[in-house]
């Protein structure tokens, strides 16, 4: 007997969720089906690569946002031979916009770890590939659900897993009054007991569909669920009271000014991200935080100076914005400056540049500055018209 109810029980309730899978699951995603464009079938196993690119993309973000991001990379980087001998300029140039820009790093190094371990085999062979959990985890930026969904999903091998969609169904079912992140043994020995062993790579994939298209986190469609009949928390009368929602935290707000620097020839300056920031690598324009008590243009100033060693004055604003991440909010406010003295060195940046603003996007830029881009081209083209 477990937290889900007895063996009987928890068959029924496999049935139940594969039949419905049969009906409605997403089996058209790219990756999960064979090179042919043919539904696998339960011996059948399926080219790694493209799977492992996927979940490492699926970290922190949606199936319908990966896709594109996933077919632009399979693109550029076809094979994971490709991906390990790619320098990261070219690497983050194609994860751009994505966010959590460490995944790219983290992909690549496993990348590169794979290939010593594939050595001359056929490396579209699934069969060449690491079949354990244990060396899969061991790769950077792997965790026991990506393994577990790598290896479910390529081999048809028995592992179950916990992303946010499976984590919310499972509370739901069982009725957990804990926070996720308190519960989450139990909510790893429930995973595995719900597991249905004979067909793994549908079942794993019929959690994640049901979690994204009916156990939703706020409007969740129980109507059609194939598990209402299971579900405590549908029992209880509101599903949405389950999981239990931490204290909202309010995050912390920042003012950046940044300083838009041209030279002569209409090149505009952009400095690229140490390797002990985050963001390391990608390129920015440079300009800082604003200081307590201080005029945004004095931090304009400011900021160039100890970035850039150079004085500016401001002349004027071009554009100011809202941006949010997941920890914290930002304000940016974009200057134009004039250069008054100096030669710009890179003070607090691995190496500067100045770039014409319509080869701006041969630069791997975070999704803030994607605005900024827009903005300058359009200023350029202004200012070269009057
Ligand atoms: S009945 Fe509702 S709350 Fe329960 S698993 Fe289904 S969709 Fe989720």
């Amino acid at each position: 007997m477990t937290v889900l109810g007895g063996i009987a029980k928890i068959e029924e309730m496999r049935g139940a969720l594969l039949r419905w899978y049969s009906f409605h699951g997403r089996k058209w995603i790219p990756w999960k089906v064979k090179p042919d464009g043919s539904i696998p079938k339960q011996l059948d196993k399926l080219p790694v690569y493209p799977i492992l690119v996927a979940e490492v993309m699926l970290q922190q973000t949606q199936l319908k946002v990966v896709l594109p991001y996933w077919k632009n990379w399979m693109k550029n980087f076809p094979t994971v031979l490709d991906l390990s001998n790619a320098i990261d300029q070219d690497i983050l140039l194609v994860w751009q916009g994505l966010g959590y820009y460490s995944r790219a790093k983290r992909i690549h190094k496993t990348s590169q770890e794979l290939v010593k371990i594939l050595g001359d085999s056929d490396h579209a062979d699934p069969e060449s590939w690491p079949q354990d959990l244990d060396i899969w985890i061991a790769f950077p930026g792997i965790g026991r659900t990506t393994a577990a969904s790598i290896i479910s999903s390529a081999f048809n091998l028995p592992e179950a897993l916990l992303d946010g969609n499976v984590k919310r169904i499972l509370t739901r079912l069982i009725g957990s009054q804990e926070n996720f992140s308190k519960d989450l043994k139990r909510l790893w020995t429930v995973s595995d007991s719900f597991l249905d062993r004979d067909f793994p790579r549908d079942f794993n994939q019929a959690l994640m569909d049901l979690g994204a298209t009916i156990c939703t986190f706020k409007k969740p469609k129980c109507f059609c669920c194939p598990l209402q009949k299971y579900c405590f928390a549908y029992d209880q009368g509101d599903p949405t009271k389950v999981p239990i929602k931490g204290s909202s935290k309010v995050l912390p707000h920042s003012v950046i000014a940044i300083g838009l620097v041209f030279n002569a020839f209409g090149e505009v300056l952009i400095d690229q991200r140490k390797s002990d920031q985050t963001m390391s690598g990608m390129w920015e324009f440079p300009g800082g935080k604003q200081e307590k008590g201080e005029s945004i243009e004095f931090t304009v100033v400011r900021e160039l100076f100890e970035e850039l060693g150079v004085k500016v004055k401001v002349q004027k604003k071009l554009l100011e914005f809202d941006h949010s991440y997941s920890h914290k909010k930002l304000h940016f406010i974009v200057y134009i400056c004039q250069l008054i003295s100096g030669i710009p060195k890179p003070l607090e940046s691995v190496q500067i540049k100045w770039v014409h603003p319509s080869e701006l996007n041969n630069y791997p830029f975070p999704a803030a500055n994607q605005k900024m881009i827009t903005a300058i081209k359009d200023y350029t083209v202004l200012e070269t018209n009057i």
